[in-house]
């Protein structure tokens, strides 16, 4: 047993604030009545405030990697051509998911330290005179790097190609703490998740769909069912659902989406813009290295920091929890062990920023890592120096 909160600084599931933990606490209802129907309608109709978008939300109960399916099977067949971009490993497993669906998936080659190269991806597109691509995949925010992708870049390098490709956008762990913009930058299919910025526990995932993803549904994709956007949007339009919705975490996200509109969403995205720049200020101060190369993609919702000799890393995540009961991220895949991610969004503010900080630097200490002291001090000055809003 241990005494105090539980830093739980993975990116994601994140902190869940006790307001939503409160509006969760609570008797479960007929999904069929009125009182659901008034639930539904203003979650359905709120959420597109979030995602920016005009066209509906469908929200599924299932966590994100559910919401990637959907995604994939409303809109694509077996065989469709699919252009994916290698990010990190959750770019990995949105592929390995095509290809277990049947696609013919093109993995553009990345080096886990930067993001999506919109001219190679403008290059590939205008090489491809038939048209055989129906869609460009990419993550807006790849949670194993840290790294943030331009995707008004890539709708860009769509655009220039002249190529009807739709645009399908995992932001599982960038909505609701890094902006964006669903319909500004022409993204057909958002994938979202409940755990991470919008700081409900794990278990309802989103597709935001444009009108033109809608269309290609109406008589195309894949066989399906449980996913089909079409079954959804008849019984929303009056709030309800075609199975029984998850209602418990509706309530859980009526109560997310108050608190996002309470705080503004744009604030929200300043407050983790700021947390990202003390945290790689601290990382700087450390003399370690950030595992994203390039700044303007760097991560406003974690970061992920390289060992001195790339090992190590699950050690050091060891030694803070054991010491100081803090769960950091750990490194997947082609990065495992040699980096450790730490999670700066969703419910968040200085002081668990501080916590987070000196629990990293106090763990550095303990288990023997080459680093410099004073890394979690000068984001304490940063923080000191700079206006929280
Ligand atoms: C967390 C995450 C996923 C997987 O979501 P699950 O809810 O675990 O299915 C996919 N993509 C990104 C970018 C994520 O951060």
């Amino acid at each position: 047993m241990k005494s105090g909160r539980h830093f739980l600084q993975i990116p994601g599931p994140t902190n869940t604030p006790d307001r939503i933990l409160r509006a969760m606490h609570r008797a479960v209802i007929d999904h069929r009545g009125p009182t659901f129907a008034e639930l539904g309608e203003t979650v359905l109709s709120d959420l597109k405030g979030v995602f920016k978008t005009k066209n509906p939300v469908i929200v599924y109960p299932a966590s994100g990697t559910g919401a990637w399916e959907a995604a994939l099977v409303n809109v694509l067949a077996p065989g469709d051509s699919v252009l994916m971009y290698e990010t990190g490993q959750f770019a990995t497993l949105w592929k390995k998911m095509a290809d277990k669906l049947g696609l013919d998936a093109t993995f553009m080659q990345g080096d886990w330290r930067s993001g999506v190269n919109a001219a190679a991806i403008a290059e590939a597109l205008a090489e491809d005179k038939a048209h055989t691509f129906k869609a460009v995949c990419v993550v807006h925010n790849d949670t194993a790097t840290g790294i943030t992708s331009d995707i008004a870049a890539v709708r860009k390098a769509i655009d220039d190609a002249g190529h009807p490709a739709l645009l399908m956008v995992d932001t599982i762990s960038s909505l609701g703490s890094i902006d964006f913009r669903t319909d500004e930058w022409g993204v057909d299919v958002v994938v979202a998740g409940s755990q991470k910025g919008l700081m409900l526990p794990p278990g309802l995932s989103f597709n935001a769909v444009s009108e033109k993803a809608l269309a290609v549904a109406k008589d195309g994709g894949a066989q399906r069912s449980y996913w089909d956007w079409h079954d959804m949007l008849g019984p929303n339009a009056s709030g309800f659902f075609p199975y029984t919705p998850a209602t418990t975490l509706l309530y859980g996200l009526r109560e997310a989406l108050d608190m996002l509109a309470e705080e503004g969403l744009e604030n929200v995205f300043d407050r983790h813009t700021r947390h990202g720049e003390a945290t790689r200020k601290a990382v700087e101060g450390w003399g370690l290295e950030i595992l994203c190369q390039n700044p303007d993609e760097y991560s406003n919702a974690l970061t992920a920091v390289l060992m001195p000799d790339r090992k190590g890393a699950d050690a050091l995540r060891k030694t803070i929890l054991d010491g100081f009961d803090m769960s950091l991220g750990t490194g997947l895949n082609k990065v495992a062990d040699q980096v450790f991610r730490i999670g700066h969004l969703g419910d968040f503010n200085d002081l668990m920023l501080m916590g987070t900080l000196c629990g990293v630097e106090m763990g550095l200490q303990r288990a023997g890592v080459a680093h410099e002291k004073g890394g979690a001090q000068v984001a304490l000055d940063f923080l000191a120096q700079t206006d929280n809003l």
